[in-house]
């Protein structure tokens, strides 16, 4: 009951995850045109959180209302009709003036003398990103920026009471971190079977606009203790090899799915050397693991391969075979029908869908029977080590040890890391 609630959890927020990469990203304090001056008789130079100078500057905030436009915005300020013109033809490459939306923010800086001169005008597009009307040399700059995107690496450890979820979030940790963790060991750890007293410790980015929490970047490491066993990940980027990988720079992600389904399908009937059949009525070996799918749930490759075998074939009904490598292939059975354009020959991918569950054949209900072999003998899919894909090659060991080494210090004395980036213009005009 427990791991099937996890796994429930889970499923949300995988699909919250499409939703959002930026949870709890609360909208700044919004106010209707503050004005601030501020304190001239400071020595240094003042910038605000867009780098703009301040000193001797008054600022605005604006929101923008219903149907207003740059021109009603510039109006404001007085320019006459002519300058708003050759400011939009100016501005044109670099704002899309259909993008300005109710309730985006603009900010104003006027000289604090009785003049009331604009300065700057600022458009923000969201909460990173912005375009600037620089009026402080003799001609009109337009540039568009980024604000600084701190990262900061923290570290996160707990032990698992109900799921990895909860402790995560008991803790004020993202359920995007769950998330992302479950992917990381979706090919070591079975998340059905989670058992309480299992534990995690992590290292991963938070990414910041200023104060505001903007969303979580990369786990950098992770740890998982699952019945007894350690297993580790560490993300691991050189040359062109980007991925997660073992103490020893084996690749955490395997060839093979353990399972041909996006999510977690009921086992009907395990692999077994001997088991009753239903409709035969004797004992017959099951070389393969039944699951009780609705009919039509997509089914996929569960590795890159070729297709050796998609047609109709008696008791076995729509079969596909495919052959993953020299050790490997897989048979998929009782198929109410093939994926379009999967006939024998067709290279495909893993997580390809191949065709959908059905009960062709002498099946007593909806279900695919998948077998996989290796060596041409048939194995259990659920218990068997599949393999690793591609690990850190020997010409880079040397970095790795180095990368994974500083990881495991950070993570053992809990180091948690600042990185700024400053602010970043992206477009000049
Ligand atoms: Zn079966």
């Amino acid at each position: 009951m427990r791991t099937s609630f996890f796994w429930g959890i889970l499923l949300i927020f995988f699909m919250w995850g499409c939703i959002s990469d930026t949870e709890d990203n609360a909208p700044e304090q919004q106010q209707e045109s503050v004005s601030t001056t501020v304190d001239t008789t400071a020595s240094t130079p003042t910038f605000d959180k867009f780098g703009i100078p301040t000193d001797s500057v008054e600022v605005q905030d604006y929101i923008v209302k219903r149907n207003e436009s740059l021109y009603l915005i510039l109006d404001k300020f007085d320019f006459s009709p002519q300058e708003i013109y050759s400011i939009t033809q100016e501005a044109g490459d670099i704002i899309d003036f259909n993008q300005i939306k109710p309730g985006q923010k603009y900010r104003a800086y006027l000289s604090a003398d009785s003049t009331k001169d604009v300065s700057h005008i600022l458009l923000q597009n969201n909460p990173l990103e912005y375009v600037v009307l620089d009026w402080q040399q003799d001609s009109l700059q337009i540039y568009k920026a980024a604000r600084p995107l701190t990262s900061k690496t923290v570290a996160a450890s707990g032990k698992i009471e109900n799921s990895l979820y909860q402790t995560i979030s008991s803790q004020g940790g993202s359920r995007l971190l769950a998330n992302r963790m479950a992917n990381i060991f979706a090919w070591q750890i079975n998340f059905f079977g989670l058992r309480p007293g299992d534990s995690f410790k992590v290292l991963y980015e938070k990414h910041f606009i200023g104060d505001n929490y903007y969303g979580i970047g990369d786990v950098k490491v992770a740890k998982f203790a699952h019945r007894g066993e350690t297993y580790r990940a560490y993300k691991f980027e050189h040359e062109g090899i980007d991925g997660y990988f073992t103490e020893d720079g084996e690749s955490v992600q395997k060839a093979l799915l353990q399972a041909p389904f996006k999510f977690s399908q009921r086992v009907s009937s395990n692999f077994s050397r001997s088991r009753y059949h239903p409709i035969l009525k004797k004992r017959v070996p099951h070389t393969g693991v039944d699951y009780a799918a609705p009919p039509g749930t997509p089914i996929l490759a569960v590795g890159d391969g070729t297709v050796t075998e998609a047609r109709y074939r008696g008791a076995n009904g729509n079969i596909v075979k495919i052959t993953h490598n020299s050790t490997y292939r897989t048979a998929y059975l009782h198929l109410r029908g093939f994926a379009r354009g999967i006939r024998p020959g067709v290279k495909v991918e893993q997580g390809e869908v191949i065709g959908y569950v059905g009960s062709t054949g002498r099946a007593t209900g909806p279900h695919l029977h998948y077998s996989l072999y290796k060596n041409d003998r048939p194995v259990n899919s659920r218990t068997v080590d599949l393999p690793s894909s591609e690990a850190v090659p020997d010409s880079l060991m040397d970095v790795f040890a180095e990368v994974r080494d500083s990881l495991d210090r950070r993570l053992e004395a809990n180091i948690d890391t600042t990185q700024e980036s400053g602010p970043v213009i992206t477009q000049v005009k």
